[in-house]
């Protein structure tokens, strides 16, 4: 199924995102997370690739497979292309077509000062407008709250966003945010520059303070000070801080759900015990919101 039927279909989307395992653990890992996150029913799975910056990930494609064809789930394959070629692109679309995967979330990638980008493509748009131009695929595509970090401000940002939706993206999700009044202010923004289509909300349980490190780095998102109090407080006591992680993120879906967001996109963390309790929590709210007119 394309994720635009879905988006007609559903008041609220709830999705998850997983990652390839890294090279040094078995590919086992991640269908024992899939085992564990298909049966909480998310609208789609999205597989991320090559994150990083670092090469092409092959195992993008086999996973996205496998959440199609043995747990039913639809799946949206991210591809990146400022490290790649169009022959490379072509290659990749063929084995997509191979395994009927028609969602792809359509990405620049992150420049990796070790891998010289290649030319045949710079921005997400040109991947986008190529995608379009085969017609078979539904295409999404990211977004940023916060404004991109290479970006000097949000209006043009959300210029170059709008280019992305002009070349055919029909869904975006979001950069990771913690308060949900930057994804507020980002909406309005991006209605009043006329882009109309979905935008899913993209929460990160932050649960250990490595991670949140890592994160804030990774992407710039900014720590509002509640947050900063919680890790403060809980960060040296790990099963402390995974409760209040998952809290966080918690209040944060259930206000942007009572304020009518259309998706929540959950980043897993390739973690199904964090997402499961995550998804208990919020599930008989996403239920009557779906159900309500
Ligand atoms: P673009 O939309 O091309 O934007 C990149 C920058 O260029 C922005 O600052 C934008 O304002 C600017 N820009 C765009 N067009 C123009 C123009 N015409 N002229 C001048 N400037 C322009 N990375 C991975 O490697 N693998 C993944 O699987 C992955 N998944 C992600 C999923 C989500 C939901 C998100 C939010 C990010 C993901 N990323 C992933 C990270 C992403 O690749 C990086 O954030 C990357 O730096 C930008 O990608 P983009 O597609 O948003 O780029």
């Amino acid at each position: 199924m394309k994720l635009n039927t879905l988006f007609e279909q559903k008041k609220i989307v709830f999705s998850f995102e997983v990652f390839p395992p890294k090279k040094t653990s078995s590919i086992q890992t991640i269908y024992d997370t899939l085992d564990a996150l298909s049966d909480l029913n998310p609208d789609f799975i999205s597989v991320t690739y090559g994150a990083g910056g670092n090469p092409a990930d092959h195992s993008t494609v086999e996973i996205a497979s496998t959440i199609k064809h043995k747990y039913h789930i639809e799946p949206l394959a991210h591809l990146t292309c400022l490290n790649s070629t169009k022959e490379h692109i072509g290659q990749v679309l063929d084995e997509l077509r191979a395994n009927e995967i028609e969602n792809i979330l359509a990405l620049r990638g992150d420049r990796n000062p070790d891998v010289p980008p290649k030319t045949d493509y710079r921005y997400a748009r040109d991947l986008i407008e190529e995608l379009n131009h085969h017609g078979e695929f539904d295409i999404a595509a990211a977004c940023y709250p916060e404004v991109h970090p290479e970006c000097p401000d949000m209006e043009e940002d959300i210029l170059h966003l709008k280019e992305k939706v002009d070349a055919g993206a029909s869904h975006l999700i979001s950069q990771l945010f913690f308060d949900n009044n930057d994804f507020y202010n980002f909406l309005y923004r991006v209605r009043e520059a006329g882009i109309m289509v979905p935008v899913e909300a993209g929460i990160m349980p932050v649960t250990n303070r490595k991670q949140i490190e890592r994160m804030v780095s990774l992407c710039g998102a900014s720590l509002p000070k509640k947050f900063v109090k919680i890790m403060h407080r809980y960060g040296d006591d790990p099963a402390a801080m995974q409760d209040a992680g998952i809290a966080y993120a918690v209040e944060q879906i259930v206000d942007l759900i009572s304020n009518g967001v259309q998706g929540i996109h959950l980043y897993t963390m390739n973690n199904p015990l964090i997402a499961r309790r995550i998804s208990q929590s919020v599930a008989s709210l996403i239920r009557c919101s779906n159900r309500a007119e």
